[in-house]
């Protein structure tokens, strides 16, 4: 694993799984104070007026809670782009075997419609292979694909594209893009495609199967047409800071060449590392995250009402970090919060739905039902 240019903190997520470590070391039962150093300007984006759903880009916001998006708000002085959003409603969120879940059972029932156990990924109770969103609408004729900011085989990603029971199996995940049925995968995580212990290379098998394989966000600008597999970092993306508006340039630039399928497009864009975060217990970086997520939100509403035609569903996974906003004050844009867990908790999930179709998504169902209303709305069988 080659971990220079990475930054210190995001070496920390291999560790995520080990709540004794995070958490305490940082906020846990403490009162952490943020201030937003430059709040962001925030316009209004009328929903679209037709009935017609053509496309759906489901957006995850990994561990990401009423409490986060109420932070968030606070932070950015009473004001987000996913307050454009027309219905609200609410994702309970237990996978089959554990009441609280991880990304890998929570993923799945949002990526394919059905429980599945702890850790397992793209896969039902059983193990038998749960089919993905991605792949329902790929069997269906229509373009499909994800964007997101964390390494290709961490949980959610991987819960659209491949299928396996244990989330632990990271390089047998990463091979099985190789037969992905997404038409465009942008996210980073080249460390797994080359030099691995099976001497495999990935970009090369992937190539042989039609894809283009670009290496930058920059790369991928130049490409119109045709299969794309984006890869732009050796493990994770750069921090929030650091990596400027790439999940919003991913995700447009995927859907550039998602829209050329005359039936239309499934997208999945995950911010991913509100999770690590979560666990951190680290609210700077939190809601740096939040609002990076939240300005995609804004970019993709901006498209998709220009567009017309196609659903917008923001939702999560699960919430991560157990985050209480207690106090802080609009006007400075300053939020004090506290953590009560390294790990996830059980609470309920907002999802946001705009565009046509929205109105579905209003109520209180299962995660499950999340995915089962995006087939139903799109005619998949
Ligand atoms: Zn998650």
């Amino acid at each position: 694993m080659k971990l220079i240019n990475r930054p210190a903190a995001l070496i920390i997520t291999a560790l995520a799984a080990i709540p004794s470590i995070l958490g305490q070391t940082k906020g846990r039962d403490t009162e952490l104070t943020y201030i937003m150093p430059e709040p962001y300007e925030v316009h209004k984006i009328v929903p679209p007026k037709g009935n017609k759903v053509k496309n759906v880009i489901l957006m995850i916001g990994d561990g990401m809670s009423l409490a986060h998006i109420a932070s968030a708000w606070s932070a950015n002085h009473g004001k987000l782009f996913v307050e454009n959003a027309e219905v609200t409603g609410l994702s309970k969120t237990p996978c089959l075997d554990q009441l609280v879940t991880d990304s890998g059972a929570g993923g799945t029932a949002l990526a394919s419609g059905k429980k599945t156990k702890y850790h397992s990924v793209g896969v039902d109770g059983e193990g038998n292979p749960a089919k993905s969103l991605v792949e329902y609408a790929a069997d269906n004729g229509l373009a499909s694909g994800v964007a997101v900011t964390c390494r290709l085989w961490d949980a959610t990603p991987a819960d659209f594209c491949c299928h396996v029971v244990d989330r632990e199996e990271e390089d047998k995940i990463m091979a099985q893009y190789v037969d992905t049925k997404a038409d465009v995968v942008v996210g980073p995580g080249w460390s797994k495609m080359i030099n691995r212990a099976d001497g495999r290379d990935l970009f090369k098998e992937l190539q042989a199967k039609g894809f283009s394989t670009p290496r930058s966000l920059d790369e991928f600008d130049a490409i119109k047409s045709g299969k794309v597999f984006c890869v732009t970092d050796s493990f994770d993306t750069k921090l929030p800071a650091e990596r400027g508006d790439y999940l919003a340039h991913a995700s447009l630039k995927a859907i550039d060449i998602l829209k050329n399928n005359p039936k239309g497009f499934f997208l999945m864009i995950e911010g991913s590392q509100l999770d690590d975060y979560g666990h951190f217990n680290d609210i700077d970086l939190l809601m740096q995250e939040t609002h990076d997520f939240d300005r995609t939100i804004g970019a993709i509403f901006d498209w998709a009402a220009k567009d017309g035609e196609t659903l917008v569903v923001v939702t999560a996974d699960h919430e991560t970090g157990g985050l209480t906003l207690i106090d802080g004050d609009l006007e400075q844009g300053k939020i004090v919060c506290k953590f009560s867990t390294g790990g996830h908790s059980g609470t309920m999930v907002p999802v946001y739905a705009f565009g046509p179709g929205a109105e579905r998504f209003t109520g209180l169902y299962d995660n499950t039902d999340v995915a089962l209303k995006i087939m139903e709305l799109l005619n998949l069988k």
